[in-house]
């Protein structure tokens, strides 16, 4: 008899012998600048902890408190017995934090765009999305029937040509919606986003935007991309975003109009059918918002952390590419090179993992360092001192 389970292990090992697969590294104990990854201490250089939030005191102990006063679990998905006060208050705080009328809090940001954007548009609809979005919004819109188009990574021409063209459909297309991540985490760049804005603008077109690298990290205090670029509600119609990186807690959100709230609870197969945070979840990210609020001084540290490293790289002769964010590439070129850089750190005490096909093309591999604004002076010119020391071993400086 044929084994019908035989694919798996086959299609493991195809992984394995094109160094695909995943092997991966045990954290043991807290996510902190200094940390235990496989039984040795590093310097933790790849999490997405940017502000170092998940360690916060405040927001443990809130965490706690909701623990003692609320329990575990939330018992039931948000719609039917499983909204908590706790999670109002945190919509509400979040609301205010970004300025928007209204937000409404996903179990992550994953189900955040998978359960939304394919209920902003269907059939007669139009969705127009930058060819490196995440994989969640490319789930998002597979999950559609509207009709799809891509455009050229962050060009704004590419996109006004694909609106034209969206423009000639006969009958005319009932609506259109424009996709992009804020912050590309693998080529570490930026939407032109208030550009973006205006052609949306103009060709009447909805605009979202995924902001779960911005959140945090860009704009005023850290309250992400559109305020970064000034925009408000009439430029971005629906932001999304994420706790799990710069929050240091888990869950997603979408913010924007009353309008835009009301409608996604009521149609995100996420947010309907699965189960809502555990209490001690959404009081650790009001915490988030409490502490991005009273203490300016984490998103100021992260970016004097960024603009240290990136100097100090670029000053040796290493290769930072386009970024512009506190995601900070070391490009290498070669994919077998850049596992080896990154092996190397490792054994000299950095975290740092390497970005190889197909994440990025071929000859593009790098190893994609994250600052984190509990960094010290210390520990960056630490790290520096060791990318010197295996760029010229490797011949990559
Ligand atoms: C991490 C990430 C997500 C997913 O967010 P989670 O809350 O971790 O599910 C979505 N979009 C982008 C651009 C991301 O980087």
């Amino acid at each position: 008899m044929r084994d019908p389970t035989s694919f798996l292990k086959k299609e493991y090992q195809d992984l394995v012998d094109q160094s695909l697969d995943w092997r991966i590294a045990k954290l043991q104990g807290a996510s902190t600048p200094w940390c235990n990854v496989d039984g040795k201490r590093v310097l933790m250089f790849c999490s997405n902890n940017y502000l170092s939030l998940s360690n916060h005191p405040h927001m443990k102990e809130l965490a706690k408190r909701a623990v003692d006063t609320h329990g575990v679990g939330s018992g039931s998905v948000r719609p039917i017995a499983g909204t908590m006060d706790l999670h109002l208050e945190l919509e509400e705080r979040l609301a205010k934090f970004k300025g928007r009328p209204a937000s409404l809090v996903y179990q992550t940001g994953f189900a955040a765009n998978s359960g939304l954007i394919p209920q902003l548009a269907g059939k007669g609809d139009l969705i127009i999305s930058d060819e490196l979005n995440h994989g969640s919004i490319i789930d998002g819109v597979r999950l559609t029937s509207a009709d799809r188009a891509i455009f050229k990574h962050c060009d704004i021409d590419d996109l006004a040509l694909k609106l034209e063209e969206a423009e000639r459909k006969d009958p005319a297309y009932r609506r259109i919606l424009i996709i992009t991540d804020g912050v590309f985490s693998m080529d570490e760049d930026m939407a032109p986003l208030d550009r973006m804005a205006k052609l949306a603008k103009d060709h009447g077109a909805m605009l979202y935007v995924d902001d779960a690298h911005g959140e945090g990290v860009l704009g005023e205090g850290g309250r992400g991309i559109v305020s970064h670029f000034g925009l408000g509600h009439n430029d971005v119609q629906v932001e999304m975003g994420t706790f799990s990186k710069a929050f240091g807690v888990v869950g997603g959100h979408v913010s924007g109009s009353q309008d835009l709230k009301n409608f996604a609870l009521n149609k995100s197969r996420t947010w309907l059918l699965s189960g809502s945070h555990p209490p001690a979840v959404a009081a650790a990210c009001i915490g988030a918002i409490d502490v991005l609020e009273n203490e300016p001084q984490h998103v100021r540290n992260l970016w004097k952390r960024t603009d240290r490293f990136r100097k100090a790289m670029r000053d040796l002769g290493f290769d930072t590419g386009r970024s512009v964010t506190p995601i900070i590439p070391v490009m290498v070129g070669d994919s077998a090179k850049a596992k080896r850089l990154s092996e190397r750190l490792y054994q000299e005490g950095i975290f740092a993992l390497p970005i190889v096909f197909p994440m990025v093309a071929k000859d593009k591999a790098r190893i994609r360092t994250i600052m984190n604004a509990a960094l010290t002076d210390e520990d960056l010119d630490f790290a520096v001192g060791k990318f010197e020391m295996i760029g010229r071993e490797l011949g990559i400086i």
